[in-house]
């Protein structure tokens, strides 16, 4: 039997760079795939259901908590956020790694419930480099981009949980960091192990 694959969480401060590292990744790795989370916000411009996020309302996130169907959920300010309990699962038993986009907290849940997950931060430069990159990007006011420094520098202190951290400086090589991560993972001994017994049968 193939190996089973490996869960891995990316979090980061908003306009660290994260959606811009899942993006390049996904065009360059196969045998991977993104969880999908349930939210009970709205859709911001752009977004599509199913490929950002599953979008439903209050009722149904209540629903699905009762019935236990998320790995782990979390609300921030009005809005609530949940990792889908099942399909988690199923990805990684059929030998396919996924990559979750969560917070802090979530990321924290995550490793409690499945310690061989593996636990990514993404670090901006500095607070002038995210507010440019903010700024940049043309979707925050400036008060909400000075809301968003307050929170980095929160988030940023839970850097401790993470196994690896990578530096968005220079993007090509934060980049080549976050590969390098689901590159190694699939070399791992616990990953070779049926391919190591196939060579050695041979012997
Ligand atoms: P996030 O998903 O973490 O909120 P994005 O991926 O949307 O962040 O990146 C925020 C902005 O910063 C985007 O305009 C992106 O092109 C830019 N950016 C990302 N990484 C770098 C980098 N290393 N140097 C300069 N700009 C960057
Ligand atoms: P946004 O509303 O900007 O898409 O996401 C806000 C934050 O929620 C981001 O930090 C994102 O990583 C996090 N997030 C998205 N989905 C989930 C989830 O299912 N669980 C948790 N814990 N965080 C999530």
């Amino acid at each position: 039997m193939d190996s089973k694959g490996d869960i891995f969480v990316l979090s980061a401060p908003s306009g660290a760079g994260k959606s811009t590292l899942i993006r390049r990744l996904f065009d360059d790795l196969d045998r991977l795939s993104f969880s999908v989370s349930f939210t009970t916000r709205s859709p911001r411009e752009g977004e599509i259901e199913g490929r950002d996020y599953f979008f439903i309302d209050d009722a149904i996130f209540d629903d699905m908590l009762a019935k236990n169907g998320f790995v782990e959920w979390i609300q921030v300010y009005q809005h609530r956020y949940g990792t889908g309990r099942a399909w988690i699962q199923d990805q990684i038993d059929g030998g396919l790694d996924v990559l979750l986009d969560l917070e802090t907290v979530g990321a924290k849940r995550i490793k409690e419930m499945f310690p061989d997950a593996i636990l990514v931060f993404l670090l901006p430069p500095s607070p002038q480099s995210l507010a440019d990159r903010l700024r940049g990007r043309g979707k925050d006011t400036e008060e909400q981009i000075s809301i968003r420094l307050k929170c980095a520098r929160h988030e940023m202190e839970f850097w401790n949980n993470y196994d690896y951290i990578i530096l968005n400086n220079d993007l090509e090589s934060a980049y080549q960091d976050f590969k390098s991560i689901f590159i190694s993972a699939r070399i791992s001994k616990k990953r070779m192990a049926q391919a190591v017994q196939n060579v050695l049968v041979t012997f």
